[in-house]
């Protein structure tokens, strides 16, 4: 079998959809979590089996889902994708297919964001860059090489700056086009400290500086259409929510003070996603509202920027056991996939749901135990869980990572020589290979003694 059209369920559906979610959605737009139990245990058995493991696999009917969740909870404002959350060409596609408009972080990140729309575009390629932003974050020379030249071709695109700096650079390559000032807002948001962006002077200009660049951005001729500050990851809990709110009121205050008239007041992304089982689905309508509110009255568009919650729960790692070893403390059990391909329990902390899929399949009961399961990597944060009750493993058993849409195949690497693994999407039912499985040639096809 090929992968291509491949029937992953007979009904069309590859999740319990009646798993978790309130009883009453917005049509079309699912439960609001999929919990990794949701998942179909014989489908992605099937899928490891024709693609090999480990095996990223990404449900883009659930992307579309979590787009129409968020837009009808936001529904005057524009919704721009965090691309960097998941790059894939199809994941892209699909929001873009929604309607989305797709936020940059890196040219490279603009040029799939544009492939993606004007593949969407078809026969009507009336793509003029209006649905890009770039955010342009010490944004290396040939970043902002290429953005200038595809702002040629696409001059409705916008960038925006984060230092006074960026306008002389822009400038000087005869850059006039829609700019965007970032504010750093002095208040950050965030499940970790490494996602906290917002009082971080690395992002944006300082608050109180702001108005001032937007007025020396109009004088000097740009375009001049919107101010835009994100907090960092991860609004779940209510202090994160304040803190959201802190940040909203304070653009609202900007954009009521702003020297020139502007189309939007972004305010950036970082809606939660529950990765503990038990973890309550973010109540959208209640941070809608609350952003509402906190922004009060501007003459000007709403925009937010969410990256993890549309994907993250759209994905999961497929690994498969290759060790088990008891030991006195925990059973140690290794899998075929590590730090190098899901990088965040080892850079974050992150927890993520852990589901035995052949344990599930099979008929024998299995007893709960402890275990730590490890990756192949030398390193010791190459662990995904630390002595967690899983059922006993044994090896050749397939293990699903939940939540790993979101900042996995992103963040993968190349480190100990692994190559990165394949992803398959679904869509309507049907799997199909998105991206092939690297091999060593891939690894090292860069090296100049190896071509
Ligand atoms: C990463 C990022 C986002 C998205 O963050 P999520 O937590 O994935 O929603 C949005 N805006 C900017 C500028 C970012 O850097």
């Amino acid at each position: 079998m090929s992968g291509e059209g491949a029937q992953a369920v007979p009904d069309g559906s590859v999740a319990d959809h009646d798993a978790d979610g309130p009883a009453e959605e917005p049509a079309g737009s699912g439960p609001a979590v999929r919990r990794l139990a949701a998942w179909d245990a014989a489908v992605l058995r099937d899928l490891a089996v024709e693609h090999g493991s480990p095996l990223y696999v990404l449900d883009l009917d659930r992307v579309r889902e979590n787009y129409r969740r968020l837009d009808a909870a936001f529904d005057e404002a524009e919704v721009y994708y965090a691309t960097k959350a998941n790059t894939l060409g199809r994941c892209l596609a699909t929001l873009a297919d929604e309607g989305a408009g797709l936020e940059c972080a890196s040219a490279g990140e603009v040029v799939r964001a544009l492939d993606a729309l004007e593949q969407v575009a078809g026969e009507t390629p009336l793509v003029d860059g209006s649905r890009v932003q770039y955010t342009a974050v010490s944004p290396p020379a040939a970043d902002l090489d290429t953005v200038c030249e595809l702002w040629e071709a696409y001059p409705e695109l916008t960038v925006t700056v984060g230092a006074a700096d960026t306008l002389d650079r822009l400038e000087s390559r005869d850059y006039d086009g829609r700019l965007c000032v970032r504010v750093n807002p002095g208040v950050g948001a965030g499940h970790h400290e490494k996602v906290r962006t917002g009082a971080d002077a690395k992002f944006g200009v300082p608050y109180d500086e702001a108005a001032d660049l937007l007025a020396e951005a109009d004088d000097r001729n740009f375009d001049v259409v919107g101010i835009h500050a994100h907090a960092g990851s991860g609004i779940s809990d209510e202090s994160d929510l304040a803190n959201h709110e802190e940040l909203v009121s304070r653009m609202g205050d900007l954009a009521r003070e702003a020297p020139v008239p502007l189309e939007f007041v972004d305010v950036g992304g970082g809606f939660g996603v529950p990765y503990h089982e038990d973890a309550p689905a973010l109540d959208l309508d209640a941070v809608a509202q609350a952003t509402r509110e906190a922004l009060g009255e501007v003459d000007a568009t709403l925009r937010i920027e969410p990256g993890r919650y549309l994907v993250a729960d759209a994905g999961v790692l497929l690994t498969t056991v290759n060790t088990v070893k008891e030991t006195p403390e925990t059973v140690v059990t290794g899998v075929d996939t590590g730090m190098t391909t899901l990088l965040r329990p080892a850079m974050y902390d992150a927890y993520h749901a852990i589901r035995n899929l052949s344990a599930d399949i099979g008929d024998a009961e299995r007893e709960t135990v402890g275990q730590t399961v490890v990756g192949p990597i030398c390193e010791s944060s190459d662990s995904f869980c630390s002595n967690r009750p899983l059922p006993r493993p044994e090896r050749t058993d397939l293990l699903a990572i939940g939540n790993a849409g979101a900042y996995g195949y992103e963040m993968a690497s190349h480190y100990n020589s692994r190559p990165r693994p394949a992803t398959v999407t679904l869509a309507d039912g049907t799997a199909s290979l998105a991206r092939r499985r690297e091999t060593l040639a891939d690894v090292t096809r860069l090296e100049v003694d190896h071509q």
